[in-house]
């Protein structure tokens, strides 16, 4: 063993999933739903709960007899601030969870040092480990679901900004998405346009106007279906979404200029009617310098956020916004 074992828990709005990372490797997973409505005590209890099964299921005995101490690491819906493990600002959809010591909570109930960062975060961590954008030195993890969230690492640390909510890709204006309401209460923003639950509108938009008693298509996976078997309006929506979200990275990328772009998320299982217009509107926004980067699928699936939540008790770390100067702090 090389680093301390790790009890890795990924909390989102609706399920919580832990597991043991050891050297890499998740094991002794368990899932549970999040108690979302009932407040932040009532998930840092469920948190700490499932940490204590991973924990009683795994045995990491030497040989001698000794247990080495285990280490928590979290990754969790909300702005997280990595250095003081505090859950800086979190949606409705995690009732109270706003203000919450996240780290400090969860050490007072199982009596082992935590890390936290954000989910997407630690999910970009994940893949630079051992995923998709691994052995590179900059990545950029985008996940496209119900919301639209990145992560970019950058000599293998993570960007997360003086207020921790660096990677808020989805809330870039786009023009595509001009009047549209966002879920951050602003408009016009990306995630208005190319997250899962905008294909949706999108699609019930349209085959409302056709047909108002047409069909109903409540997830993306199913909407992924119809569109592949030719129904016209679904291919339209995934498409829409998809050039707005390449055409977004392709701005991001002559930004940022990373090695590598992986996306992941809900959509990006959604087929080639949704990767094609991505790729095709990312590679003509490219300036010629970083022309030829690459957008490749995430790797780890649901296990990247467990195993980048691990690393942060390993080599890459999490950093604040050192290698980025912001022109707002400067005299
Ligand atoms: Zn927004």
């Amino acid at each position: 063993m090389t680093s301390p074992p790790v009890v890795a828990v990924d909390v989102g709005g609706t399920k919580i999933r832990a597991g043991s990372v050891i050297d890499g490797v998740v094991d002794h997973v368990r899932e549970v739903p999040t108690p979302a409505a009932a407040g932040a005590h009532a998930i840092l209890d469920t948190i700490a709960e499932v940490a204590r099964g991973v924990i009683r299921d795994t045995d990491v005995s030497t040989p001698d007899g000794a247990t080495p101490a285990w280490r928590v690491g979290i990754g969790s819906a909300g702005v997280i601030d990595p250095d003081t493990g505090t859950v800086v600002s979190a949606t409705d959809s995690l009732a109270g969870w706003a203000g919450t010591a996240l780290t400090a909570e969860i050490t007072a109930r199982l009596g082992a040092e935590a890390r936290a960062v954000n989910d997407v975060h630690a999910h970009a961590l994940g893949e630079a480990s051992s995923g998709a954008a691994s052995g590179t030195q900059s990545s950029l993890l985008v996940a496209a679901g119900t919301g639209i969230g990145g992560g970019f690492i950058t000599d293998n640390r993570l960007l997360t900004g003086r207020h921790a909510a660096a990677g808020h890709i989805g809330h870039l204006p786009v023009a595509a998405a001009q009047g549209l309401p966002c879920p951050c209460g602003g408009q016009g923003h990306l995630e208005a346009i190319a997250s899962g639950p905008a294909v949706l509108s999108a699609y019930q938009r349209t085959v409302g106007e056709q047909d108002p008693g047409g069909p109903q298509v409540p997830t993306t996976r199913e909407l992924a279906e119809l569109a592949s078997s030719g129904d016209v309006p679904a291919q339209c929506a995934l498409e829409q979404a998809g050039r707005a979200l390449g055409s977004a990275l392709g701005g991001v990328a002559n930004v940022l200029s990373p090695e590598i772009i992986v996306i992941g998320g809900g959509l990006s299982g959604a087929g080639e009617l949704w990767w094609a217009p991505l790729r095709e509107a990312f590679d003509a926004e490219l300036i010629p310098a970083v022309r030829g980067l690459s957008l490749r699928p995430a790797q780890l699936g649901q296990d990247a956020a467990l195993i980048g939540a691990a690393s942060l008790w390993s080599t890459v770390r999490e950093s604040t916004d050192e290698t980025i100067v912001t022109s707002s702090e400067e005299p």
